[in-house]
């Protein structure tokens, strides 16, 4: 009997490749693509960032009941490293542990794993939209394409189909409905990892990028923070300090709650410098600006000076400390009123997917049906920007494949 793999991302091309590990078992792969890893071999701006070293719950977000991630177990970095090895993908990590090949191209992963496809004899069928899944009677898998050809029996069927972000390279979720009629729980995808878009963006602050502590709030409650780097925008936000946080801004949005980008750009401790040096008889006679200048690019000061309409060449000892309180508070809580985000075309990933609650966490498979298995991003669970994507991806693909191995191979 035959398996179908819905999806030749990186789940789905991880999966059928574990499931072929130690004996041919008929596979078929379904994409909506001319080739397999399409997504993958343009990630990491085309470097890869595979998997992070670091790895712990607040690298994972789920819609799903917040304790049923943990129950997945966090992917482990050295195992992933491991097989992509055996799979002729040796990696090098950052001292901040992410996790790149050792080519540092992502379309040679991509095209490394499809040889290993073909290595193995797994059957691809390219350029193929499935619209239909149905489950005969006896508990085979029949599924259908939208050009009408149909394809079956299969005993096992595994959902790779990812979810809608970035569509420009095939990505679509036009399967949950079908998902959903077999009766299984999926929430809708909304944009995630991506921009964030302000009502009215501060235009003169576009291209500014720097190290800051961004805080979402809505209705004045702060629902969470993040320390990183953040690029100013046309639009509002981006970088990963914006895109970790752009899951959370959907739902207060949609219930019309008032909800705000708190930026401090004096974290690091900047503040306690500039008090020191205002202070200090050494700066007073020194244009006020140059006290800025210390922590923030010059653009970004000249900006503020404008805000606060103070000339340019004030010196520092003409500012009252009154004053220099309430320009340091300004530039701790800059805040903007949030539209919403960018849309998927601009979203690494989506948020949402089948409920983690119908899945068996150790096999993928669904607790309602048997031989349906699901893996990567089709599943309710995103990671932050730094490789934890593609560690769920191939995570969640590795035990799928070697899952449905067992159920097609038993010893
Ligand atoms: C620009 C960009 C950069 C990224 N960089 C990184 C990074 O560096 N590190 C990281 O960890 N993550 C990164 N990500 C996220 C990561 O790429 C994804 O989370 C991961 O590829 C998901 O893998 P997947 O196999 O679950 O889904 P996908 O890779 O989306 O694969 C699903 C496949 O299923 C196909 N499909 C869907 N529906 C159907 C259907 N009905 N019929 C047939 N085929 C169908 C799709 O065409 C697609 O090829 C990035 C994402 C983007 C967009």
């Amino acid at each position: 009997m035959k398996v179908a793999i819905l999806g030749g991302g990186a789940a789905g091309i991880i999966s059928a490749l574990e499931l072929n590990q130690k004996s041919r078992i008929e596979t078929i792969l379904f994409d909506l693509n001319p080739l397999p890893g399409r997504k993958l071999a343009v990630t990491g701006s085309g470097r890869g960032n595979l998997t992070n070293l670091v790895q712990e719950e607040s690298c994972y977000r789920s819609m799903s009941e917040s304790h049923l991630l943990s129950g997945f177990r966090y992917p482990d970095p050295e195992m992933i490293r491991r097989r992509l090895r055996e799979y002729g993908i040796p990696t090098v990590a950052t001292d901040d542990g992410w996790v790149y090949p050792a080519s540092n191209s992502a379309a040679n992963v991509a095209s490394i794993l499809r040889a290993q496809l073909q290595a193995r004899q797994v059957e691809i069928v390219s350029e193929t939209k499935i619209t239909r899944l149905s489950v005969d009677p006896d508990g085979a898998f029949q599924i259908s394409s939208s050009d009408g050809r149909r394809f079956g029996p299969f005993s096992a069927l595994l959902v790779a189909s990812g979810s809608r972000a970035y569509p420009q390279l095939g990505a679509d979720d036009s399967i949950l409905p079908e998902i959903r009629a077999l009766g299984i729980a999926a929430h809708d995808f909304v944009p995630a990892l991506t921009g964030i878009v302000f009502e009215k963006a501060d235009k003169r602050l576009s291209g500014n990028r720097l190290d800051v502590r961004a805080a979402l709030y809505a209705d004045r409650k702060r629902l969470a923070y993040e320390i990183g780097n953040l690029i100013f925008t046309d639009f509002g936000v981006n970088g990963p300090a914006a895109m970790n946080l752009s899951h959370l801004v959907h739902e207060p949005i949609a219930a019309n709650k008032k909800t705000e980008l708190s930026i401090d750009l004096l974290s690091n401790h900047s503040s306690d410098y500039l008090r020191e040096i205002f202070h200090d008889p050494a700066f007073r006679r020194m244009p006020y600006l140059a006290i800025f200048n210390a922590v923030l690019p010059e653009k970004i000061c000249i900006r503020f000076f404008d805000r606060w309409r103070i000339p340019l060449d004030v010196p520092a000892e003409r500012v009252e400390p009154s004053a220099f309180k309430a320009h340091l508070k300004s530039l701790s809580d800059l805040r903007f009123l949030i539209a919403g985000t960018k849309s998927f075309r601009d979203a690494q990933v989506g948020f949402g997917g089948v409920d983690l609650n119908e899945i068996d966490p150790l096999t993928m498979r669904s607790k309602k049906i048997p031989g349906l298995y699901f893996a990567g991003e089709i599943l309710d669970c995103i990671g932050r920007c730094g490789g934890y994507n593609l560690s769920w991806a191939f995570l969640t693909g590795m035990r799928a494949g070697r899952a449905i191995a067992d159920l097609m191979i038993p010893n």
